[in-house]
């Protein structure tokens, strides 16, 4: 018997992907073992095997959209944008091409075929830098198994474990398994494979489901039904825990618990400081998903929808109406909220499949964002029609990424103007008046402000690319994090330039980088003057926690006092030392 079986106890240290801790007991799901023969055929068979491929794809889409019907009725549409990337890659010509293929010239039944198919597809992955693009295997792969459950007769049946408080092991766990799940009795999950931007991590997130990838042999059948401990917050699985670490645990998920349930209490609260003063706090988004979650943590709708999501991880950009169908669930899933949209901002370190990016030196200073977008006008519009045709529904904004100066900003107004007289045309309805904003992110943007203020209707800072651009520190390069500084007097007086001019001007300055979710800038951001931040969900009950204790006088003398330090270091001691009264108590 294993020794997992003899309780000893055994820790296994993974990928923290879903923040919380779970006690309970393992359950094993091990799809690998599905026993698909492999074998030639002969030339004469090669027809019979492209029709046998054919009905296993098409079985296939049966599952999945009578799956997604079913769904429809238990968890609403706001998640079965997961499903349809599943649908999206089985319609994907180039798969049933690529094993027909296999089929034609390598002899081979249709199974051996998928299965080649996905040996290429793994070895492009495996070749793509950004991780989570590289993450994005997991759905071709989800899908290739159910092909050929369906060709073995074996349909991909649900996670449905007996019992309470189970933790699910498996090799890897597919979104629609966890949309199925009864998340009642099923209170964490352990995967061998997957990564913190895996949809399936995400989707944990979103339904707040504690979470560990990487752990290399933990969906053995023999650890099935041992008591285990998951702490999705350090990445450590320990299987047959002794009685002291159970404890300690124990009273460490009672802490955590405690310290969650305490700042939710948050999300009723007016986000407003100890003399009143209220400010706006918004979550930003990647997927439809998280809108519940922006919800639950007290966001007021989203100051940040990063929409080049969508485009990632696919060889076509995704039509209008695709477009319209994801964009319209993000709106339903934070209405009655108003929902940012940030227009396209991929190029950069955010490539995509479905388009050829020229090889550049310096890409960070490349072919980018609204650089990218003005270089592909059709594209373009058919995201500004998809967003328009969803301002007809609801509070929605629009806002450019890295606006350098006016020429850009006219440029992509124009064609906003043109998809707007496109919709007139189709006499599709729309808000004409829709609010208009740009990324504040670029240098040159913070020095012409004050001649962009005139033609849009808000700023939105990106503090992650300002900092950068700024101080030409990498945001990503681990050799100068020390060198990041948000409080970097030239950081300081850009930001108290871009809300003195946007007052001036009469419009809405915000902040939707990753200073806006650090409480410790809380009163220098407020002091500075912004009145809207918008940040991940989760930073939301620890901001308004720091904003509620702390009144706008001391907001204004900190932030003055942090603006009149000569170095990034001073200020940042002095603000650490400011603030240890409202952050020290603070439930971390
Ligand atoms: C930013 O640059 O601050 C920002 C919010 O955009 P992203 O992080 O997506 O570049
Ligand atoms: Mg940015």
């Amino acid at each position: 018997m294993d020794s997992a079986k003899n309780n000893s106890m055994r820790q296994y240290t993974g990928i923290a992907t879903s923040p919380g801790i779970a006690v309970g007991r393992l359950r094993v799901f091990d799809r690998r073992h599905l026993s698909v023969e492999e074998y030639a055929v002969s030339q004469e068979g090669v027809s019979g095997e492209i029709e046998r491929l054919k009905a296993g794809l098409s079985r296939t889409c049966d599952e999945l959209n009578a799956l997604k019907e079913k769904l429809k009725e238990t968890t609403g549409d706001d998640h079965l944008f997961f499903i349809d990337t599943h649908l999206l890659i089985l319609a994907d010509e180039r798969l049933f091409s690529e094993a027909v293929a296999h089929i034609q010239t390598e002899l081979v039944n249709a199974e051996c075929a998928l299965r080649r198919t996905l040996n290429k597809y793994r070895e492009f992955f495996d070749g793509i830098d950004d991780l989570y693009l590289r993450e994005r295997i997991s759905d071709v792969e989800t899908v290739i198994e159910k092909i050929l459950r369906n060709m073995a007769g074996e349909p991909h049946a649900p996670i449905i474990p007996d019992g309470d408080h189970i933790i699910i092991a498996a090799h890897d766990v597919s979104p629609a398994d966890i949309l199925q799940m009864d998340r009642t009795r099923i209170i964490g999950m352990v995967t061998e494979i997957g990564g913190k931007t895996a949809h399936a991590s995400i989707l944990a997130r979103a339904f707040e489901l504690p979470a560990v990838a990487g752990v290399d042999g933990i969906a053995d059948m023999l650890l099935d039904g041992t008591s285990v401990i998951l702490d999705g917050l350090s990445g450590c699985v320990i299987v047959n825990p002794d009685s002291d670490t159970f404890l300690e645990y124990l009273q460490r998920k009672r802490q955590y618990e405690y310290v969650e349930s305490e700042l939710l209490k948050m999300a009723e609260l007016p986000p407003e400081t100890l003399d009143g003063y209220g400010i706006k706090l918004k979550g930003n988004v990647e997927v439809p998903e998280e809108g519940p979650s922006v919800l639950r943590h007290g966001g007021e709708g989203v100051g940040l929808y990063r929409t080049e999501i969508l485009f990632m991880n696919r060889q076509q950009m995704p039509d209008e109406e695709e477009q319209y169908q994801v964009y319209a669930a993000m709106q339903r899933a934070v209405a009655p909220h108003a929902l940012t949209f940030r227009t396209l901002d991929a190029g950069g370190d955010k490539l995509l499949d479905g388009m050829l990016h020229a090889n550049e030196q310096n890409p960070a200073l490349g072919v980018r964002a609204i650089r990218l977008a003005l270089q592909m006008p059709d594209e373009f519009m058919k995201q500004l029609r998809a967003i328009l045709r969803v301002s007809a529904q609801g509070d929605v904004r629009i806002m450019f990424p890295m606006i350098s100066g006016l020429e850009e900003l006219r440029k992509a107004r124009a064609l906003l103007d043109r998809a707007m007289a496109d919709l007139d045309a189709a006499g599709v309805p729309f808000d004409r008046s829709i609010a208009v904003g740009i990324m504040i992110e670029i240098p040159s943007a913070v020095v012409v402000a004050d001649l962009l203020a005139r033609e849009v209707d808000f700023f939105s800072v990106g503090t992650n690319d300002l900092i950068q651009y700024i101080l030409a520190i990498d945001r990503s390069n681990e050799h100068l994090t020390h060198m990041y500084q948000p409080l970097h007097p030239a950081v300081l007086r850009s930001l108290r330039r871009v809300v003195d001019v946007a007052r001036e001007a009469g419009i809405d300055a915000c902040i939707c980088g990753e200073m806006a979710g650090d409480p410790l800038y809380l009163p220098v951001l407020l002091g500075l003057g912004f009145n809207e931040l918008s940040m991940g969900a989760t930073s939301i009950p620890r901001v308004k926690q720091v904003l509620r204790r702390c009144t706008m006088e001391r907001a204004a003398e900190i932030a003055t006092a942090c603006s009149g330090f000569a170095t990034a270091e001073e200020a940042d001691s002095f603000l650490k030392d400011a603030m240890s009264p409202y952050l020290c108590n603070s439930l971390d």
